[in-house]
């Protein structure tokens, strides 16, 4: 017996180790209609934790938690970076999503969210849909990202894109001199919800632009939108876009795109675009330097969607978010000139700026107040 705790509280050591640098990991247990999920905490400093809920075939607990931990950090940065009165959380869902989802398992993940009594918010992420949310908001008003119908900001790709183009402009700026648009060439990897509205906007400004994507309709729609404003489109393949003579890459499609061999052929000068995780490894951002590619952190570049999720927690207000989202301009400019200045990263400068907010944001969460922080103060 003794043996047995002994082992145990190695066991549990371990654990609060791999948890350490969050706040709180609830464990959802549900066996009537099968919920496994695990629900992160990481850092409530500046507001409640925002972060979507996965659901995933986990291998393994284990697997599910690193997620869980490593996307839910994530979330602390990002909205740190956006200037958002939100923490980082994440949760995730052990399940195929093709065939172990039912309207019974989403009502009982809400009532674990609704413990948390506003603690967490949460939405769709890879492998929830809002249909499935639809269920869960029956037992939570903590849930966001929802529909226009339901009052939610609706398609979040219009800030997204926006943010994509002044995160453009602020690297011409730092670049060029000018934030003038139409003065540069553009590669944009994928035309789907995010990356036509960027293409469209270049297009009309009278840049130069090159495109690429697996689906057929969309390069030729693009291509009429075009012909229509007397500035063709330059199609490329898969594979050459990549290589043309542009001055930034723009990567709208799918994460993991700038590897070894893909950084070796660019002619850019920049990479600014909206997919997530685009270094398929973290150092891969040292051989960009090396080549002398700037690069726009893509969680700062891409946090219009975010901002829009997060602003319905007030009452969504597209031009507050559009506002919100103009702030992607100089959160970039600074990134640049701090990187520039003392010789880093783009990453580490923005890592240090998230930092530094959180920081700051600790020293004024020790003061006193009788009432509720007003911005904390959501309906709930
Ligand atoms: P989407 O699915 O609408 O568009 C993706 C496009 O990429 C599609 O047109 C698809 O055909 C194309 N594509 C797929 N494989 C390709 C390939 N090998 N080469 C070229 N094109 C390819 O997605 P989206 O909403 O436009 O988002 C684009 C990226 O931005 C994603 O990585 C997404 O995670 C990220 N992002 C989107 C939002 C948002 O608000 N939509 C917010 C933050 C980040």
């Amino acid at each position: 017996m003794m043996e047995q705790l002994d082992k145990s509280a190695i066991q549990m050591d371990g654990f609060f180790e791999k948890i350490s640098g969050h706040e709180q990991v609830m464990f959802c247990n549900d066996p009537a209609t099968g919920l496994k999920a695990i629900i992160a905490i990481h850092d409530t400093t500046l507001g409640p934790a925002l972060g979507g809920t996965r659901m995933h075939p986990y291998e393994s607990v284990e697997d599910a938690l690193e997620d869980v931990l490593r996307l839910s950090e994530g979330m602390t940065y990002k909205c740190a970076a956006a200037d958002l009165d939100f923490g980082g959380g994440k949760a995730v869902i052990i399940g195929d999503p093709s065939t172990d989802k039912s309207p019974a398992l989403f009502r009982a993940f809400g009532q674990f969210v609704d413990s948390l009594n506003s603690r967490f918010y949460t939405g769709t992420d890879m492998g929830t849909t809002m249909d499935d949310f639809v269920h869960a908001m029956k037992e939570t008003n903590y849930i966001n990202g929802i529909p226009e119908a339901y009052g939610g900001g609706g398609d979040t790709s219009i800030p997204t894109s926006e943010g994509v183009i002044y995160a453009l402009k602020a690297t011409n700026k730092h670049l060029f001199g000018s934030e003038k648009l139409s003065e540069r060439a553009y590669a944009i990897q994928g035309l789907g919800k995010v990356g036509f509205k960027v293409c469209e906007h270049l297009l009309e400004s009278g840049a130069s632009v090159y495109v690429t994507d697996i689906n057929e309709k969309a390069l030729e729609e693009i291509q009429a939108i075009g012909r229509q404003l007397k500035n063709p489109v330059k199609v490329e393949g898969t594979d050459e876009i990549y290589r043309v003579d542009a001055d930034v890459f723009v990567p709208c499609a799918m994460g993991g795109v700038l590897n070894e061999e893909t950084i070796a052929e660019l002619k850019v000068k920049a990479v600014v675009g909206s997919a997530n995780n685009q270094l398929a490894k973290e150092d891969l951002i040292e051989m960009l330097a090396t080549r002398d590619i700037l690069y726009a952190p893509d969680y700062i570049v891409n946090a219009g969607g975010l901002i829009s999720v997060a602003d319905e927690l007030y009452g969504f207000n597209q031009e507050r978010v559009l506002l919100k989202t103009k702030a992607i301009y100089s959160s970039i400019l600074e990134i640049y000139e701090q990187a520039k200045r003392e010789n880093m990263t783009t990453l580490e400068a923005a890592d240090l700026k998230c930092k530094r907010t959180l920081a700051e944001q600790k020293n004024r969460n020790n003061f006193f107040s009788r009432t509720k922080r007003p911005k904390w103060n959501f309906d709930g």
